[in-house]
């Protein structure tokens, strides 16, 4: 027996447990999830097989993965004796995630947990429960101040508190969609210096969010979009405002990166993204899918599986490689990387 406790974003409990019903299959993992609809967290329990495997794995749509230690109900306000037992079977760990659903009400704990956290780790401490260098760490998520689970999770797996990085707009950004871009890199490469692009074309610029993230890292941008471009991104930048069309325009020479952020049916930017990636326009792709509004998961991953596909059938170009995640700072869609890998 055993627990998994997923995070995701309030409304979306159902894609993620239908996603980890999909992986459970595929392991052949017997189970079943339980979700309350917007709490924000989805449990998927395991009576046959472990699931921890996916502890590492990167879901779609989960923000933070972690394996229930025990629950607690209804606890009183010696929090800490009640939940003593429970830390000393997560122990050792290296740190502490005090951690809430993403909804109103858990916002709401914050200053709580402030408090609890204060009170909390010098005692974790000073009993040798808190040793850095441990390779666990353990979650103490509240799904209101009585109530919730103790978790783990393998430090190795980097993950940020609650699931949600918050990120600074910088003044001179010019859309707040500017920080898909940089949560992407965060999420899939684990920092915003990884990108080792020269030249990109940006597909559905305006007014330039995403460019603007590409530029001041030193790329070279086209950016097509008949709409207007913020003008301190063109004075600052070498950006090459193209008025096109997202969908018909070819590049003369092929370029390292191709982005694109367009609001349209998701299976007609997959179509798009493939195409720039199998006819060697790009060797990357960093895109949004809009998402349906019903079997969401479903409907991601059969689009994923065909680009994969595709991908697969151009091996001369490489090995395909492709990440997938709802972003904190993405509503009703998805961010997709993908990429032909050469260093195998
Ligand atoms: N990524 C941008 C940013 O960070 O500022 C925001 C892009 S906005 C969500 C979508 C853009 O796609 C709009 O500026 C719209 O003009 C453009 N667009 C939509 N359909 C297009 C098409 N067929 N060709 C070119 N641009 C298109």
């Amino acid at each position: 027996d055993e627990t998994l406790l997923g995070l995701c974003r309030p409304g979306f409990e159902n894609d993620l447990a239908a996603e980890l019903n999909f992986h459970a299959a595929e392991q052949m993992v017997g189970g079943y999830p339980r979700t309350v609809p917007d709490s924000g967290y989805v449990l998927w329990h395991s009576q046959q097989g472990s699931m921890a495997a996916l502890l590492g794995s990167g879901l779609i749509f989960a923000r933070s993965l972690s394996l229930a230690e025990g629950q607690f109900v209804d606890i009183g306000d010696d929090r800490i004796a009640e939940l003593w037992p429970l830390l000393k079977q997560a122990a050792p760990f290296s740190e502490v995630f005090l951690e809430h659903p993403d909804t109103n009400e858990g916002r709401e704990m914050q200053r709580f947990l402030r408090g609890f956290r204060k009170a909390l780790e010098p005692r974790l401490k000073k009993a040798g429960l808190l040793k850095p260098g441990a390779r666990q760490r353990v979650h103490l998520f509240f799904s209101d101040s009585h109530n919730g689970w103790v978790t783990s999770s393998p430090t190795a797996v980097p993950l940020v508190e609650g699931g949600v990085r918050r990120l600074k707009l910088p003044a001179e950004a010019p859309s707040r969609s500017a920080l898909k871009v940089e949560e992407a890199l965060i999420r899939f490469f684990g920092s915003t210096d990884s990108l080792t692009a020269k030249t990109a074309v940006d597909l559905g610029a305006a007014p330039g969010g995403w460019s603007w993230q590409l530029a001041r890292r030193g790329i070279k941008v086209q950016a097509v979009d008949h709409g207007k471009l913020d003008t301190r991104l063109m004075d600052e930048y070498p950006v090459e405002h193209i008025h096109g069309d997202a969908f018909t325009w070819r590049p003369r020479s092929s370029v390292d990166l191709v982005v694109c952020d367009v609001v349209d049916k998701p299976a007609r930017t997959l179509q798009q993204m493939e195409k720039w990636l199998t006819q060697g326009w790009s060797k990357a792709a960093l895109f949004n899918l809009k998402l349906p509004m019903k079997r969401r998961f479903q409907e991601a991953w059969q689009l994923l599986e065909k680009l994969t596909a595709a991908m697969e059938r151009h091996e001369h170009l490489g090995v395909p490689e492709i990440k997938a995640a709802q972003l904190y700072y993405d509503r009703e869609e998805i961010t997709v990387w993908a990429a032909f890998h050469r260093d195998y």
